[in-house]
């Protein structure tokens, strides 16, 4: 372990939340596991270094064009995306990346960016994540998406069947009308949480609980992001909802409507 490493490690034992903001020391990190895109180079640095100390191996891409030539399907478990990058921005990495792989993504955006955080998950990013943040906020945010695809991978051979919808758990899939309706990690996990307990009302912490797998505040648009996508996906009018209802004040629920 490198000094900047052992100083972060010294400072979040002794419970001092660590900024990434100055100069780091970069660490060879180049392999499978982790695409980081980011152009500031001292910030995507430390975050490599800290990534690699915790034992994921991490490609760094410094543009958008960098991030698309750079990701592969069989070596990247995960994308960790910048939002503002020079050639070509994080919300066109991530579009042209959601046509063709369902890959975890973590979006970065900048403090208050809340429009800029929403359109993030609109366009399809699991989670996201505001600077400036701690290696450790970052790390755990990791694990938890990853841990949670692993989660949906080991599911139970089951198949919640509502009339037209079918959630496919096993084969993570779902369909509508016999027609698969392409969803992310996140809003199927989301989706099915809400179809396992019809009628039963879930607030926004425990959505961003059960599906992101962390608690933290402050996130709750998180979750309404994620269900104004499944409504679309799902061609649920929200104002004539089939399947998904806002319980207002409360959260979310799922109706069977052949129940
Ligand atoms: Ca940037």
């Amino acid at each position: 372990m490198n000094l900047f490493l052992s100083w972060i490690a010294e400072q979040e034992e002794a419970g001092v939340e660590v900024r990434i903001r100055g100069r780091g020391h970069a660490m060879t990190g180049d392999a499978r596991g982790i695409l980081l895109v980011e152009d500031e180079a001292v910030i995507r640095e430390a975050m490599a270094a800290y990534l690699n100390a915790n034992d994921y191996l991490v490609t760094e891409a410094a543009d958008g064009q960098e991030a698309l030539a750079f990701f592969d399907h069989e070596k990247h478990a995960l994308i960790i995306l910048d939002l503002m990058l020079p050639k070509l921005s994080g919300e066109e990495v991530c579009r042209t990346i959601r046509r063709d792989s369902d890959v975890p993504i973590i979006m970065l955006t900048a403090k208050g960016e809340i429009a800029d955080r929403i359109a993030g998950l609109e366009l399809g990013a699991d989670d996201y994540l505001v600077k400036p943040f701690s290696p450790r906020e970052l790390v755990a945010r990791v694990r938890a998406l990853l841990r949670r695809v692993q989660l949906s991978d080991d599911s139970p051979g089951e198949t919640l069947v509502f009339g037209e919808l079918a959630i496919d758990l096993a084969g993570h899939c779902v369909t509508l009308n016999g027609e698969e309706v392409v969803l992310t990690a996140s809003e199927f996990k989301l989706l099915v949480t809400l179809a396992r307990h019809p009628g039963r009302v879930y607030s926004r912490m425990e959505l961003i609980e059960k599906v992101l797998g962390y608690d933290f505040e402050g996130y709750e648009r998180t979750i309404d992001s994620h269900i104004k996508n499944l409504r679309s996906k799902l061609t649920d009018d929200p104002r004539k909802p089939h399947w998904l209802f806002t319980s207002h004040g409360a959260g979310y629920r799922f109706e069977n409507p052949y129940a």
